[in-house]
């Protein structure tokens, strides 16, 4: 079985930025991804752009030059994120992906499983540092008819909704910004949002201005306080300001939210608060699980620049740990 100091779970940008930290410290260390690296970023929408510039996006100290300023785009990110993994040469096993944590006398014992093959692997490791983020694990709807096949959960090309009826669900950016794209496809969209007003929604000042612009113009259809009741194959039961409708519908795309997956934490006895995020030291990033630590969007830390350098303390506690041994 292998052995390393340490073992980061998860190659997205805060995952790369602490293999980094992680290598610059002179640690033994390993990163396991499930996928690619920067899966999540792969699965964003196509062509998205980041709110951030790219500054802010940046990790290990290298520049991330974007024409004009601009701020940068899905596929901008992941070209400059492959460019810093190759450059540092970090060890990270892709398409691997960690199924189960445990603790045993001297550190954690790592259960993983790799694709193609579904062939299954273990590593022994000190410490280990979880970075998976939210991405996996979005919210659904708790009504009926939310498993049907019509219903997203995330799109990747709004070309695919061209002339189709679309009933966007959430108040914030990402369903703002998934009804923009989509009414610019040429997708009949209705935007279901729970406030009575799009003001009241938590949209970025543009991405309000972008949809009430459609609006206007009647490519986007905004239905306030709205509840979903029922989702049958080719309408949806809502209750809105409006009164009870029933929307005859092609997709239903809900955007409510994402939520960390516990299944890796909460058998090691890691507890998460009200929002779901597991407790750890504020400062060292480790969970009351000692040599367990967490970091990025898993943490709280959801933009890119609070987390890379909040990593670094993680990295530097772990260090320490590791050479107390
Ligand atoms: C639409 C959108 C726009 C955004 N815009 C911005 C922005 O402008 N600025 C900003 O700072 N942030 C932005 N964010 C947030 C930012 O993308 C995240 O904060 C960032 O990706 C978090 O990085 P991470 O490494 O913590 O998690 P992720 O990027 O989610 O990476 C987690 C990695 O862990 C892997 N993984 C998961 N489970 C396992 C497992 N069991 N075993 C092995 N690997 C696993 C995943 O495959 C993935 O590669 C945006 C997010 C979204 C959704």
């Amino acid at each position: 079985m292998e052995r390393y100091e340490l073992i980061i779970v998860g190659a997205g940008p805060v995952g790369l930025a602490a293999g980094i930290e992680a290598k610059r410290a002179g640690l033994e260390f390993l990163i396991l991804e499930a996928g690619t690296i920067c899966q999540s970023l792969v699965e964003y929408p196509i062509g998205m752009r980041f709110y951030s510039p790219a500054d802010e996006l940046a990790i290990g100290g290298y520049p991330f030059p974007t024409p004009h300023d601009e701020k940068p785009t899905r596929e901008l990110a992941l070209n400059y994120y492959r460019k810093v993994a190759s450059a540092e040469c970090l060890p990270i096993r892709t398409y691997e992906r960690v199924e189960r944590i445990e603790r045993v006398a001297d550190g954690f014992l790592l259960q993983t499983i790799r694709l193609p093959h579904q062939r299954r692997g273990q590593y022994h490791a000190q410490c280990v540092l979880v970075c998976t983020g939210v991405w996996g694990t979005p919210r659904r709807l708790s009504v009926e008819g939310a498993e049907l096949p019509h219903v997203l959960l995330r799109y990747d090309e709004p070309l695919r909704f061209w002339r189709k009826r679309v009933l966007i669900v959430g108040s914030g950016n990402s369903a703002g910004e998934a009804a923009i794209r989509l009414a610019d496809a040429d997708a009949y969209v209705w935007l279901a949002v729970e406030p009575p007003t799009l003001e009241q929604c938590k949209f970025r000042p543009f991405i309000l201005r972008e949809v009430l612009l459609r609006v206007e113009e009647g490519c986007i259809r905004p239905l306030t306080e709205a509840r979903i009741l029922r989702i049958q194959p080719d309408c949806v039961d809502l209750r809105c300001a409006q009164g009870v409708e029933s929307l005859p519908v092609d997709f239903v795309l809900t955007l409510i939210g994402l939520q960390p997956d516990r299944s890796l934490l909460e058998p090691l006895g890691v507890p998460f608060d009200e929002d779901g995020k597991p407790l750890h030291d504020p400062e060292t990033y480790e969970t009351p699980v000692t040599g367990l630590f967490v970091a990025g969007a898993l943490s709280r830390d959801s933009f890119i620049y609070i987390a890379r350098e909040r990593v670094r303390n993680a990295i530097a506690a772990i260090a320490h740990r590791v050479r107390a041994c």
